[in-house]
């Protein structure tokens, strides 16, 4: 089978590129399994403990794939010196322990309050009230005293009723009320976006988010479930209130991604880059990583996910240097996909490369597979490549398999979105399944991930498919265009309009 189409799609080339080299000549023919095997049992071993974002493991293998680039001869972008782009992230740590004493009640630290920033803490005051604690106004602290006082306000604000403008109502009162010369602030919690289990279980364990500032909050901030107006009391001012907390520890922690460049051999076409990007990040050890694990296997290694996509990435690295196209790539592995898309979301917001001379990005990343016959490819029939991406797997003895879990809405849980929201046509190519089912949630986000499950020798036709895939991309005459009506068109059309 596989013998038959891999004449077929031989034959489709010569058609269509009359100078095209036959496949077998080019340097994707030239990688080895050996050298994918090596690569990806290093990348998800155990000594690098999950590579969790902001985690030394993390940099090991940064560290790793920037001395690939460096022995493969890529270049740092322009303007960097060296291959890390560097992203500061803010990490808290939940409080080990807390007690409020509000009012006459006594309330427990998680089912009944959270802290959200704050130093330890051993407190003895009172309460004023402030509405929403975000004005000076009759519906805010209207000329209230609250030095050495904890500030109690309505979560929120009455314009916010997303999750992250809760948040962000959150930060300025926060910022209000130490302004003021408050010693805490308490916001009653009545929101129905996120229900008080979930709020729990985000500030009761580890947090990382892109760090907006170097400055670190100081002051002692909870939130306390008022979801059935229990608290109503606390509209009063002048309530007694102690609080004694370890506080909810923040400190920055830098991560990176690795960047690397691969110049066009086209005059014109050179300044145009086709973005190639892995997320080589994972969730850790134990309790990070959020799903069960036991004392014999604890380290959550994402071999799948994605330490495969991460060798493709790789392995294109390679072959791209060894014969240039006449495009110009930009290599980009990124970090802090597990935390929220959020490597991606840094270098979209801080590109290396201005985004408008970005025509394409090829995203590899995955769940992990249960078909070795064919690569699944998330956004194919939306992107402009079809062709180019069909023709190349079918070099390599794969088929495509476009759109596969549609009820999973893939395309925007991954770091392609990031790049598709700014109007980059911008694909993932994921090893191959149809559907999530037993087989693929065995190893999704599991200890089980191991490297010695993997299928080598489909790791090494995955990562010949997707360079040569990117390397048709980079030759086509023209740039892949989204179809017509596509959700992300109209940022396109803004994008390259510049
Ligand atoms: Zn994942």
């Amino acid at each position: 089978m596989f013998r038959l189409s891999l004449f077929a799609g031989i034959t489709l080339l010569a058609v269509t590129t009359a100078v095209a080299q036959p496949v077998s000549k080019l340097p994707e023919s030239k990688l080895s399994r050996a050298e994918v095997e090596a690569q990806l049992r290093f990348l998800a071993a155990d000594e690098l403990q999950g590579r969790r974002t902001g985690e030394p493991g993390n940099w090991v293998a940064a560290r790793y794939i920037a001395e690939q680039f460096r022995a493969l001869g890529l270049k740092p972008a322009a303007g960097q010196t060296d291959y890390f782009q560097r992203i500061p992230f803010l990490q808290a740590k939940p409080a080990t322990y807390g007690s409020l004493r509000l009012g006459s009640d006594s309330l427990q630290l998680g089912s009944q309050f959270v802290v959200i920033s704050g130093k330890p803490t051993d407190l003895k005051t009172e309460t004023v009230y402030a509405g929403y604690g975000l004005t000076d106004g009759a519906d805010g602290y209207n000329g209230r005293d609250v030095r050495g006082k904890v500030v109690v306000a309505q979560v929120g604000s009455p314009e916010a009723t997303t999750n992250r403008a809760l948040l962000t109502a959150s930060e300025q009162k926060r910022k209000l009320a130490a302004d003021k010369g408050a010693v805490g602030l308490i916001e009653l919690y009545t929101s129905g976006t996120y229900p008080w289990p979930i709020v729990t279980r985000a500030f009761q364990g580890e947090q990382l988010a892109l760090a907006s500032s170097t400055e670190l909050p100081t002051l002692l901030h909870l939130w306390v479930d008022n979801g059935k107006n229990q608290l109503a009391t606390l509209k009063e001012s002048s309530q007694p209130v102690s609080i004694r907390t370890s506080g909810r520890v923040q400190r920055i922690v830098e991560a990176a991604n690795v960047v690397g460049v691969i110049e066009g051999t086209d005059p014109k076409l050179k300044n145009e880059y086709v973005l190639l990007s892995a997320h080589f990040d994972h969730v850790g050890v134990g309790k990070q990583g959020g799903q069960l694990y036991t004392a014999s296997d604890s380290i959550f290694n994402g071999a799948r996910d994605n330490a495969f996509g991460t060798v493709a990435l790789l392995a294109s690295a390679k072959a791209l240097q060894a014969q240039r196209p006449k495009r110009s790539i930009l290599v980009v592995a990124l970090t802090g996909e597990e935390i929220g898309l959020l490597g991606s979301r840094y270098y979209a917001e801080h590109p290396l490369i201005p985004l408008n001379q970005t025509v394409f990005n090829l995203n590899s990343d995955g769940a992990g597979y249960n078909d070795t016959t064919l690569v699944s490819v998330i956004g194919l029939n939306r992107t402009g490549a079809k062709a180019e991406i069909e023709a190349a797997s079918k070099a390599f003895g794969l088929s495509v398999f476009a759109d596969p879990a549609p009820e999973q809405n893939l395309f925007d849980r991954s770091d392609n979105v990031n790049f598709a929201a700014k109007g980059v046509p911008a694909p993932t190519f994921s090893a191959g399944f149809k559907t999530f089912d037993a087989d693929l949630f065995k190893y999704y986000h599991q200890a089980a991930d191991n490297p010695d499950t993997i299928n080598f020798g489909y790791l090494l036709k995955f990562c010949q498919a997707f360079s040569y895939a990117a390397r048709l991309i980079a030759d086509k005459q023209n740039r892949p265009q989204w179809v017509a009506g596509d959700k992300y068109e109209a940022a396109a059309k803004a994008l390259y309009a510049k």
